[in-house]
């Protein structure tokens, strides 16, 4: 590969960042949170390099059986449950857990013939709105699965908080309010908090907690970053400089030539764009990193490339280190400057890139 763009992967801060959430809900068993490729930085990786989780969670069974075919033997949650009744068979056979949202579900369950119990986690719906049963609908749904074969019991319960990323907003203490309500007549397990509740609201360490983005050292919360957490980036997307321009006042730069000189100036050309997963609507002032200096993204970038203003700069040359998030560059920041969460970036991570693993 001698294409300069590429992704380093730092272990260490990945492993420091799972101790940091063991400090933080020091009596919660963790289910670390790896679907979408473990957020863009590889399931198979992570999934070795945090070998004290007490879980995964992944969204579907590809990448249950992906993790399995790696013999990753530790339980493994599918947060969606199962997606149609003929692939019970395989969840029973590769001994996945499964979330179980709706009753379509739990009847494919019921009638399912399979060798091995599962697990089962049931999804209340405490006000997101998105999976789960209302709570006016435990009480029936409990009934049926304690009198199905086919489930591992005592089943466990979990909700999913819609705004615990933001400090106040009222709605999540009304979920929290009805998950207990829920929770107090019945003696199981339970969990509830992603990584902002883990961060909030200490309340929520229940006996699971299910730590996705954080893990990967990024602050779920607008406006905050991961630093302030303790927690490092374990992503840096880098690359380098592949040309530089010396341009004079008024001359544009890009597509669209929606950027102009103010005055004469020198511009380089990286060798990173859309199609690697940079974000074509970063605006023009998006911070960018070149030999560790901050410079400013100029004009749109283009599918391979993007243009950076070099007055801070102006002895770099080519070939030197670019870094567009990740260590000494918060993928938050650059989140902000595209209208969008460092989520949506790291998830769109293309994999053409080189991976670097760093230990
Ligand atoms: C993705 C996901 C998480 C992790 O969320 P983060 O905000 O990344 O910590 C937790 N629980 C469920 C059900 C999820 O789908």
């Amino acid at each position: 590969m001698t294409r300069p763009s590429r992704v380093v992967i730092d272990k260490t801060a990945l492993r420091h960042n799972f101790q940091r959430v063991r400090q933080l809900a020091p009596n919660s068993k963790i289910m670390a949170i790896i679907k979408a490729d473990a957020y863009g930085h590889g399931l198979i990786r992570v999934a070795e390099t945090l070998n004290e989780a007490d879980a995964f969670g992944v969204a579907c069974l590809e990448e249950a059986e992906q993790l399995r075919e790696a013999s990753i033997s530790k339980p493994i949650v599918l947060l969606e449950g199962h997606h149609k009744a003929s692939d019970l068979s395989r969840i029973s056979e590769l001994q996945l857990e499964v979330v179980i949202h709706n009753d379509n579900q739990l009847l494919t369950l019921e009638q399912a013939e399979i060798n091995n119990a599962l697990q089962l986690w049931l999804k209340i719906d405490t006000g997101m709105h998105r999976l789960g049963f209302a709570v006016d609908k435990i009480d029936n749904a409990l009934n049926r699965i304690t009198n199905c074969n086919n489930v591992v019991k005592p089943v466990r319960l979990m909700t999913h908080l819609a705004t615990a990323n933001e400090d106040k907003h009222p709605l999540t203490r009304q979920q929290l309010n009805l998950f207990e309500q829920v929770c107090k007549k019945l003696d199981f397990e339970t969990t509830i908090a992603n990584s902002a509740a883990i961060l909030n609201f200490p309340e929520t360490h229940r006996e699971w907690i299910r730590p996705g983005l954080m893990l990967y050292g990024v602050s779920p919360m607008a406006g905050s970053d991961a630093s302030q957490h303790g927690l490092n980036p374990v992503m840096t997307m880098e690359s380098e400089i592949i040309s530089i321009q010396h341009l004079k006042k008024g001359e544009p730069v890009g597509y669209g030539a929606t950027w102009e000189c103010p005055e004469d100036m020198p511009v380089g050309v990286v060798a990173a764009g859309y199609g690697d997963g940079f974000p074509r609507h970063a605006k023009s002032g998006t911070p960018v990193l070149v030999n560790n200096v901050r410079c400013a993204l100029i004009g749109r970038a283009s599918m391979d490339m993007l243009t950076v203003d070099l007055r801070n700069q102006p002895e770099a040359g080519i070939g030197d280190r670019v870094v567009l998030w990740g260590e000494s560059l918060p993928i938050e920041e650059i989140a902000t400057y595209a209208d969008t969460i460092p989520y949506e970036l790291l998830c769109g991570v293309h994999k053409r890139l080189q991976f670097i693993e760093r230990d």
